[in-house]
């Protein structure tokens, strides 16, 4: 399952400008972030307005959707099938001239100026940037020992839900287990299960539902309990979630940028990764590479990235941070925030709330919660006209 938030969603738009229909076209869900249902802080969140638009689908639909309008550009050729083994250098070692190409029965070097590492949680890249002497790639390390499984269902149309997003979130620090009920293309049903700190979900059924049964809240039982798994329960850990600092490393060479999870992989259960990526994607393909230095133009980008992940990593380390358990340094004055993000949620105004759903929903910065109209209307004051 995948959900694209709302900074997503418009992300693509600007990518690829009108395309975002066809998704919908092809089944993909679209919805008003505000109208989610989010059991969260031990209440359901409030429901309102919002017009964030947000989409759900399945993540080989979204992928393949997306796969195709790359293969579309003039410029693009992809090539299937191949492992990129390691970094081409230039003599100097100080720039990455291309990649080393693995394919079934051929070896070869594919030489350009720029390299994207968009290899993922494991990407290499930190280690081929040691093994050529440069400092190691410093990182942020949130332990989460998360397992998670997802399994699709076919729901039977009296039980359809009426609306496509269910998210039941602990709640901290007593339960451990968060629940998503997903409707995608196809009118299917996605069950996810996530258990932290060794509390992980079974890939059996019979198990799987179990889980879902002792979740704090019943709706994804209710539904999945009486629906048709349709393909087999899969399973995923995630020991921590990473943030590589790579604009904070004293040399870097040319010729190649990070992007999407090899630059920070978030904890999956809030739904962020693909939506920081595409927002990144947007500050790459501004990046206008004959003007300035190519240091100049890598400061810029890492700049241009930073405040999206900053708030995805807040947000979300904010989350994980509520457990005990969790390992890793928790920010200044967390409990304070935390206290504030709850009072946000909770003090029924609709402004506010919205507000708050915009900064979730990676289309605000978290500052405007901390303009004086926000505080005031939060904690129930008047503010002097
Ligand atoms: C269970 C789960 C649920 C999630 N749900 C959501 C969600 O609902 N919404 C959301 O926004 N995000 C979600 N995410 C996160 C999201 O999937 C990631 O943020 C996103 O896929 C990151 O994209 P990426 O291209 O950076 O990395 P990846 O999607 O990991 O892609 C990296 C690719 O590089 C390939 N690769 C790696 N090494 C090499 C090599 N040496 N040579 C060639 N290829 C290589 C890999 O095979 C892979 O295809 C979820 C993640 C998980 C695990």
């Amino acid at each position: 399952m995948h959900v694209l938030l709302p900074g997503g969603v418009a992300a693509l738009d600007r990518l690829f400008p009108g395309r975002v229909a066809e998704l919908v076209e092809h089944g993909a869900q679209p919805f008003d972030y505000g109208q989610s249902q989010f059991y969260m802080i031990g209440k359901w969140m409030p429901r309102i307005q919002t017009e964030l638009h947000t989409l759900s689908q399945s993540r080989p639909f979204l992928e393949g959707h997306i796969r195709r309008w790359v293969g579309e550009l003039p410029n693009v050729a992809i090539i299937d099938e191949a492992h990129a083994s390691a970094l081409l250098w230039d003599q100097s070692r100080a720039r990455v001239r291309g990649v080393a190409l693995q394919r079934p029965g051929v070896e070869e070097e594919l030489r350009g100026g720029l390299v994207i590492d968009a290899m993922g949680r494991n990407s290499r890249v930190p280690r081929w940037l040691a093994e050529n002497g440069f400092p190691v790639v410093p990182e942020t390390k949130v332990g989460i020992d998360l397992g998670y499984a997802t399994g699709r269902f076919r729901v039977p149309e009296r039980l359809r839900p009426h609306h496509p997003m269910l998210y039941i979130v602990g709640p901290p620090p007593q339960w451990t287990r968060v629940g998503v009920r997903l409707v995608v293309e196809n009118g299917d049903v996605f069950g996810a299960m996530g258990g932290y700190h060794g509390d992980h979900p079974p890939a059996d059924l019979k198990g799987f539902l179990e889980f879902a049964r002792s979740l704090s809240q019943p709706e994804v039982f209710e539904v999945l309990a009486q629906s048709e798994l349709i393909a087999p329960i899969e399973r995923f850990r995630i020991p921590s979630a990473i943030r590589r600092h790579y604009a904070r490393m004293t040399r870097f060479p040319g010729g190649v940028l990070p992007i999407g999870d090899s630059i920070c992989h978030f904890d999956p259960a809030f739904g962020q990764g693909m939506t920081v990526a595409a927002i990144e994607a947007e500050a790459l393909a501004s990046l206008d590479f004959a003007r300035g230095s190519e240091d100049a133009i890598r400061r810029e980008y890492f700049r241009k990235i930073e405040d999206v992940i900053e708030t995805a990593w807040e947000l979300s380390s904010g989350e994980n941070f509520k457990y005990p358990q969790t390992a890793g340094r928790r920010p200044a004055g967390f409990s304070l925030i935390r206290r504030y993000k709850d009072r946000l949620a909770t003090c029924g105004d609709p402004d506010v709330v919205r507000d708050l759903y915009r900064v979730f929903a990676l289309t605000a910065p978290p500052q405007i919660l901390l303009r004086p109209r926000v505080i005031a209307r939060a904690l129930g004051l008047r503010l002097a006209a």
